[in-house]
């Protein structure tokens, strides 16, 4: 049995950050995180770095929050920042009463906001629908969740923190009332692991209300479902966004070769249970189209969703609900974390690790705004540039990732999950979506004897049928044409249809 003094279950950017600050502030943990990195609303997210630009009308605290947070992270966190500059753009019918909102907004959060004319705007965005009326500048950046994760975690791994992913917590023990461990059961193996600790952090976003009801305890959440699709083009070097209340489609981020377009906002009962719906699709494409008209003639690769812990409101639309966030103690020895946004994880961490801090009479401040993320310098293959100069025994065409890279990942990670080597190198996130460097992972797990045929044959259907959740929902034009490719390449030449 593992003893330690702080468990955090959640690896998404919350669980990330607290394991993180916990580091350096020398507090033994251990972090246990069902998926890989960001499996939750951290990968599943739009990747923008908020300005604060867009809660300065419905939730000013919020706003403020993001800013001073994308200021910090542009510092920490530079490798894993892109910083973009984004637009909100008013088109033609769109409210001058919201832009005057928006404006004051954004000056008594002490947020730079600029006009400019559309025609300023279109030199920034040669992409930009030509009837927009104007534009605000605001200082949106665009930030890697996958890369933000695993930069956070590196530094609990340099600092002896334990981290457990692809572990799934089944059972909070208790005695005499207090919770003092947790059992998580290993994903792959099936084997059960137990973990004694003094704290429990549950960090768990939308499923913090089932982690917290294995302790016989409540999180009051509403659960939002948001959509979002990626094209195979970079159609903005900018943040574009609308510059009308929060509604649905109106942000375009881009990021590395792609741009990420959504959001839709749909209330659910179960984070396990969700699904895209095709009008989602229809609305995200036609309301970017909009902002920039290549959306609705560019290539689609995919869709996909997650879902928003958001802090329990009245409120029916969930665009207004509070970006917030709240530290639940629930007196039991067990805290959840919840609400908030990506921008604001660092704080989020840091305000949790102050509470962990003096529940064990500790004093030591919080260094997480100050410190650079450990590892930028050795992150490797980004940008695509970089891997440009090295196109030897290329696995993935369409993010140029070699077989020396998946060898190192597999190496470092000793991972038998290919989805973990997709997420620390971007293989098969391109247009053809793995269908041509998947197969060639799982043989190179193969070759270096991590997974056996067997098992290799299983994880190529599972990961076949999870691409498929994805991409159903972009067929048409030159992606079905792939698709249809590669259904005659799986199933036509390798007879992928049936269990042997
Ligand atoms: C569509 C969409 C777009 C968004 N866009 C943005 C954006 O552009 N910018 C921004 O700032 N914010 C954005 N957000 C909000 C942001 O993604 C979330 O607020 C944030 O990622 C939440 O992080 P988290 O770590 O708290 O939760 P999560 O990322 O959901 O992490 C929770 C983790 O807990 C794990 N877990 C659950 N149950 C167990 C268990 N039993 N055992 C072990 N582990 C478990 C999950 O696998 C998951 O990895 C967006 C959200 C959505 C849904």
């Amino acid at each position: 049995m593992i003893k330690t003094d702080v468990i955090i279950i959640g690896g998404g950017a919350t669980g990330c950050g607290i394991a993180r600050d916990l580091a350096l502030r020398g507090i033994p943990h251990c972090l246990i995180e069902k998926g890989d990195f960001a499996a939750g609303a951290t990968g599943a997210c739009h990747g923008l770095l908020h300005s604060g630009g867009r809660y300065v009308v419905t939730d000013p605290i919020a706003a403020r929050e993001c800013y001073d947070e994308n200021m910090i992270l542009r510092r920490i966190g530079e490798k894993c920042v892109e910083q973009t500059g984004g637009l909100f753009v008013r088109l033609p019918g769109d409210s001058k009463r919201f832009r005057e909102i928006f404006l004051r907004g954004c000056e008594e959060a002490g947020i730079p906001a600029e006009v400019i004319s559309s025609t300023k705007a279109i030199d920034l965005v040669p992409n930009l629908n030509p009837e927009i009326e104007e534009a605000v500048k605001v200082p949106d950046c665009s930030i890697d969740p996958f890369r933000l994760c695993m930069l956070n975690i590196r530094t609990s791994q340099l600092r002896e923190g334990l981290i457990f992913t692809r572990h799934k917590v089944t059972e909070i023990v208790k005695s005499h009332g207090r919770c003092i461990g947790i059992k998580a059961t290993d994903q792959a193996t099936g084997e059960e692991r137990e973990i004694r600790g003094n704290i429990i952090v549950n960090a768990t976003g939308a499923w913090a209300n089932m982690i917290a009801s294995l302790a016989g305890c409540e999180v009051p959440m509403t659960l939002a479902k948001g959509s979002l699709v990626i094209t195979n083009h970079r159609l903005t070097n900018m943040v574009i966004n609308r510059l009308r209340p929060p509604s649905d489609g109106d942000i375009i981020v881009p990021n590395e070769a792609v741009c990420l377009a959504g959001t839709t906002s749909l209330a659910v009962e179960n984070p396990d249970k969700i699904s895209i719906e095709s009008p989602e699709v229809d609305t995200i494409i036609s309301e970017a189209g909009r902002m920039i008209p290549h959306f609705n003639n560019t290539r689609i690769i995919r869709a996909f969703s997650g879902v928003r812990p958001l802090l329990k409101s009245k409120k029916i639309d969930a665009h207004e609900i509070s970006r917030g966030f709240q530290i639940i103690d629930h007196q039991n020895g067990m805290y959840s974390i919840v609400g908030g946004k990506l921008t604001t994880f660092r704080l989020m961490a840091e305000k949790m690790v102050d509470v962990i801090m003096a529940s064990f009479k500790l004093k030591k401040a919080c260094e997480t705004a100050e410190i650079p993320l450990d590892g930028q310098e050795e992150l490797s293959g980004y940008p695509l540039s970089k891997r440009l100069a090295n196109m030897k025994n290329i696995v993935c065409e369409c993010e140029l990732v070699n077989r020396n890279e998946v060898q190192r990942i597999i190496n470092e990670t000793g991972t038998r999950n290919v989805g973990d080597i997709q997420h620390r190198t971007r293989l098969g996130m391109g247009p053809c979506q793995g269908g041509f460097c998947t197969f060639r992972a799982l043989g190179i797990m193969n070759d270096m004897s991590v997974i056996s045929p067997e098992q290799s044959m299983e994880m190529l259907r599972g990961f076949l049928q999870r691409r498929f959740r994805g991409i159903r929902y972009a067929l048409w034009g030159d992606q079905l044409r792939e698709e249809q490719l590669v259904e005659y390449i799986y199933l036509g030449i390798l007879a992928m249809e049936k269990p042997q």
